[in-house]
């Protein structure tokens, strides 16, 4: 019998977030329901780390020092390997328009700061189970 937790299992997500509490929850939780994570804090290593890793999923923050997530996310996109992985991007501004730009770049979701963290899991299981 599968549980919940064996589902995940072998799903790999890369978390590039700058804030150190909100990479260790997100990082903890994933991790707890199974997935197998890397965290990274520092957006300027996410394409090599995105090529080395593979994951199934990548979670962008899209406000960080040097690189933004946004911009991040347009570069998968012009990568052939890298546009296949789908992208959730959390972001502390929920202006109007953000979401809009953001989805345009080429994110599969998005989540607005503070996340809760049921909401936060069952975007992640929405987009890689
Ligand atoms: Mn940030």
């Amino acid at each position: 019998m599968q549980t919940e937790v064996s589902k995940s299992v072998n799903k790999k997500v890369l978390i590039v977030e700058d804030n150190e509490l909100n990479l260790k929850l997100f990082t903890d939780l994933l991790r707890a329901h199974g997935y197998t994570i890397e965290p990274l804090r520092d957006g300027r290593e996410a394409l090599a780390k995105a090529r080395e890793f593979a994951p199934d999923m990548v979670i962008m923050d899209i406000q960080m020092p040097h690189v933004s997530g946004l911009d991040l996310i347009e570069q998968m996109q012009g990568d052939a390997v890298l546009a296949t992985i789908p992208v959730l991007a959390v972001t502390a501004y929920a202006g109007k328009g953000d979401e809009e730009r953001i989805l345009g770049a080429g994110a599969r979701g998005y989540l607005s700061k503070p996340v809760g963290m049921a909401q936060f899991l069952a975007a992640v299981k929405a987009i890689v189970g």
